[in-house]
């Protein structure tokens, strides 16, 4: 792939829905540099440490570079005739219900209109649902409930004017690390602006907030029915604003008006003084953001739970205002744009509504559909359920990795092993999902797009196009179109650009509008390809000229509803599952340098540095309730599966909980994917699965040996009975266990094909054995095997690749392994400025170091990126020496 030679590119991070700008820089070969886009408005040149090695995931490596059929190669023309061919079966002999797609915040706006359109409007049916359903469906359904539309009422500029910043089940530090960033300075220069926690876990953002409330999973509902209640008792509810603005608070009292603080506390776990000291820091401060994400989401209850936390903010007319407002986080980078063009299974393009007959006929007659789909379709854990009982005949994945991604993994592969065809369009060659695809289609990758994406504050941005796409890859967009051309529908999409597409959208979204629907950005209807190409970030509503500055929804109090007034919703506590004798529930979440299932961020060897190995963080009396400890492999197991990780006993989790990250997959673990044990429960409104939930029995696992291996090559993983592999630089590095007896380094040594023409092999007076290849002054391969989990250094370990390995270097590396001292600087905490946890404790014990600031001063650890600050705080806390930043 070569870089297209023009001088910067202004375009947008394909990760997180913060949504940033980042600006490229074409270099004299095929390389490229990245750095924050000074002039978006959403990070204003910041970068998270996933956005900044961007450039480590661009290569060409584990392409898709051309469609195949049945295995095959084959031309474009045939794939698409070949789907086009089945779909047509499909609906002649079993109606359009019997196809369904499932698609993903990955795709641009332009790709999610397209196929939006072809299936809601001419295959006439609505069974397309996106994996932002996974992700923030219930904020969809809680705004839905409250608003009458899906209308996120702030902007990030709130974070920054609010004297108080409510985080619910939001690890922002690391999920969303450049937002809370934009906290970060905030509170510098306004120390006053308070950030309070509420999350069953200890995260990253817990030891940056100036209070954490650790409460019981799922409880959050309780918390904030709780504190409605408190609010109007002692006369904090804003009373104009109730009468003028809303309908329904008396009901919502009627329901809430047993959660005193000490009910609050027997179902939250809180303790009294903390539940009361919340309340009251809520009540007092007038400008109160609510941030929430999939710890909110991703539950069984969670629209009610959304709706508990709109509760508050209307009761006390907190929204619309600067500083104000419920604020839910989405997690991909066009979730938003996804809800926006009707992605969902029950919604229509331009936020309009397919249980709407009015809105039904709006897009008929405006796309002149000849089948338009009348009734919702099946949502996510639906779709599947449809595909596994063979109701779904014929299925379409784009971008995304269900046999990952989505809970019952295991039930997923039935599932797609039963249907009759399944399409998959993606960019790589290989993932969990692609061995169940009878048709593979090339797609463009992110440094091919071209097109818009929407992030959580309604910024809609250009997707620019800085790598020319591999000749045989096509926009998802244009695939679609294609397979609409073979049916007969060419006319309605001969589309020749994006820019075409987004102009259709654009003025779709302004027809018999008038205010009435809250998204429209019809001034954009005639848009033309110079204008589209240099159109700058803008926010919606977009009906004006001046759009370029947030906007804020409901200052006026005009809602969406039938009588413009918003709703107060009653909403239900969850009860607490019973737990079974020996079993410890789960929780699900990401880490901080990968996201969703690694088919990108597993290729950057920077990234693997933080977390290079699936995990599972217990509690320590459970731990030694079953005598594990750090480091040790367990087995976690259920009735839909099982998982195998590596222990890190922390009380970071409550007693009787566990919590795994959900990205590993096959290509990098033999058996890490956590949603193998995950259950299809989903909340009753919104039909989000309940991602963060699940019972799971936990059992040590004993090996003969464990190893670690760094190698220039990979490695042949089937004698290993455990395995988790990452990149470094210069090569892979991996973790194994093995059942099989070794006696001598020697026998060791046919676990590794010998690569090399030097071969050093050694065994320690403690039993480790040491296996070492060179060719010339290059280390090929270096393993490291022990009778217990291998004490190394990793990324020392990993770092001898890029060494030149004169006799001197070879022996001192021969002299550290036998003597367990590496030299290491402690675990890498500041990928950005090489800074370990050793050089942190040393500058807090030697130098007096006691905030982030003085160690960033010392070390300068946490002054780039910002992603490690959390960490830092977390050393400094441990040392007792954290004060305020
Ligand atoms: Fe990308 Fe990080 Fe910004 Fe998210 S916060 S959009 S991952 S750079």
């Amino acid at each position: 792939m070569q870089p297209i030679k023009t001088p910067t590119i202004n375009t947008t991070c394909p990760y997180c829905g913060v949504g940033c700008g980042v600006t490229v820089t074409p270099g004299n070969s095929s390389e490229v540099t990245i750095a924050g886009d000074q002039t978006h408005p959403a990070n204003r040149g910041n970068l998270c440490l996933k956005g900044q090695t961007l450039t480590e995931t661009v290569s060409a490596g584990n392409r898709l570079l051309y469609p195949t059929a049945f295995g095959e190669k084959s031309s474009w023309d045939n794939a698409l005739s070949l789907i086009a061919k089945r779909f047509s079966a499909c609906i002649e002999q079993y109606g359009p219900e019997s196809i369904a797609f499932y698609v993903s915040g990955q795709l641009l706006t332009e790709d999610y209109y397209v196929v939006n359109k072809f299936v809601k409007g001419y295959l006439g049916t609505a069974n397309i649902d996106t994996n932002s359903r996974l992700c923030m469906a219930s904020s969809v359904a809680g705004h839905k409930r409250a608003f009458g539309a899906d209308t996120v009422p702030g902007c990030y500029e709130d974070l920054e004017t609010a004297d108080l910043i409510v985080l619910v089940g939001s690890n922002l530090a690391w999920c969303h690390p450049v937002l809370f960033n934009r906290i970060e300075t905030a509170r510098q220069t306004r120390p006053a602006l308070k950030v309070i926690n509420i999350d069953p876990r200890s995260t990253a953002t817990a030891n940056l907030a100036d209070s954490h409330l650790n409460i019981r999973p799922d409880s959050d509902t309780a918390l904030f029915n709780g504190l409605l209640h408190w609010l109007v008792q002692n006369e904090c509810a804003d009373h104009h604003y109730i009468e003028t603005a809303t309908s329904g608070l008396e009901h919502v009292l009627e329901a809430v008006q047993s959660m005193d603080v000490k009910t609050v506390a027997l179902l939250t776990g809180l303790n009294e003084a903390q539940i009361a000291l919340f309340y009251r820091q809520f009540a007092a401060c007038e400008r109160v953001v609510t941030v929430y994400s999939q710890g909110v989401n991703q539950s069984s209850g969670g629209t009610d739970k959304v709706n508990s936390i709109i509760n508050c903010h209307l009761v006390t007319g907190r929204i619309g205002k600067p500083g104000c407002g419920p604020f839910s986080i989405t997690g991909q980078p066009n979730a938003m744009g996804g809800r926006e063009t009707g992605g969902l299974a029950n919604t229509l393009t331009c936020h309009m509504e397919l249980d709407n007959p009015t809105h039904r006929e709006l897009v008929q007659t405006y796309w002149q559909s000849p089948h338009m789909a009348n009734s919702p379709g099946l949502t996510a854990v639906d779709l599947f359920n449809a595909v596994h009982d063979r109701r779904i005949k014929a299925l379409w994945i784009m971008a995304t990795n269900p046999m990952v991604s989505m809970p019952d993994s295991n039930f997923v592969a039935e599932a797609l092993n039963r249907c009759d065809f399944v399409i998959q369009s993606d960019v790589v060659v290989d993932n969990d999902t692609s061995a169940y695809a009878h048709v593979r289609l090339p797609a463009h990758a992110w440094g091919e797009k071209d097109g818009t994406v929407t992030n959580s504050e309604r910024c809609i941005s250009r997707q620019r196009r800085f790598l020319a796409p591999p000749a045989q890859t096509r926009a998802d967009w244009q695939a679609v179109a294609g397979v609409a051309a073979k049916l007969g529908y060419g006319s309605s999409f001969n589309y020749q650009s994006p820019h075409e597409i987004f102009a259709e959208y654009a003025e779709l979204s302004g027809v018999k509008n008038n205010g009435s629907r809250d998204f429209d950005i019809s001034i954009y209807r005639n848009i033309c390809a110079d204008r589209y190409e240099n159109l700058n970030p803008f926010y919606w509503p977009a009906v004006e000229q001046s759009h370029d500055k947030p906007v804020r929804f409901f200052a006026d109090g005009n809602f969406f509803t039938n009588d413009n007034r918003a709703r107060f919703i009653v909403t239900q506590p969850l009860q607490q599952p019973g737990v079974a004798q020996g079993m410890l529930s789960l929780n699900t979440g990401r880490t901080r340098d990968q996201w969703h299932t690694m088919t990108r961020t597993g290729s950057a060897h920077t990234l693997a540095n933080h977390t290079a190995e699936p995990y599972m963080e217990i509690q320590s009396a459970d731990a030694e309730a079953r005598q594990l400890a750090t480091a040790d492999l367990v087995n976690i197991h259920n009735d839909n599966g099982e998982c195998t990780v590596r222990v890190i006993v922390s009380d970071t989790v409550t007693p009787g909980s566990i919590f795994i990250p959900m990205h590993w997959c096959a290509p990098f673990t033999g058996n890490g994917k956590v949603n193998a044990l995950t259950q299809r429960i989903t909340d009753p409104v919104s039909r989000q699965p309940a991602l963060k939930s699940g019972l799971v029995f936990v059992e040590k696992l004993n090996f003969s040996h464990y190893g670690f291996i760094v190698t220039r090559h990979t490695v042949d993983t089937t004698p290993f009975d455990y395995y988790a592999k990452a990149r470094c630089n210069g090569g892979w590095r991996y973790e194994f266990a093995v059942k099989q007896q070794y006696e001598t380094a020697t026998d060791a040594r046919a676990l590794l094909q010998s690569i090399g023409d030097e071969v050093v092999v050694l065994k320690t007076s403690s039993g480790r054995y040491g296996h070492f290849s060179f060719t010339g002054q290059s280390l090929q391969t270096a393993m490291i095997m022990d009778n217990s989990p291998v004490v190394a250094s990793r990324n020392w370990l990993a770092g001898q690749l890029t060494e030149v390995h004169t006799l001197d270097n070879r022996n001192r590396l021969l002299a550290a392994i036998q003597s367990h001292d590496q030299h290491s600087s402690g675990e890498l905490i500041c990928h950005c400025m090489g800074v370990g946890s050793k050089q942190i404790d040393k500058c807090i014990k030697q130098q007096g170091c006691r905030t982030l600031f003085d160690v960033g001063k010392a070390t300068g650890a946490g002054t780039n990126c910002g992603s490690c600050r959390s960490e830092i705080a977390a050393i400094l806390k441990n040392a007792n020496t954290l004060q305020p930043v």
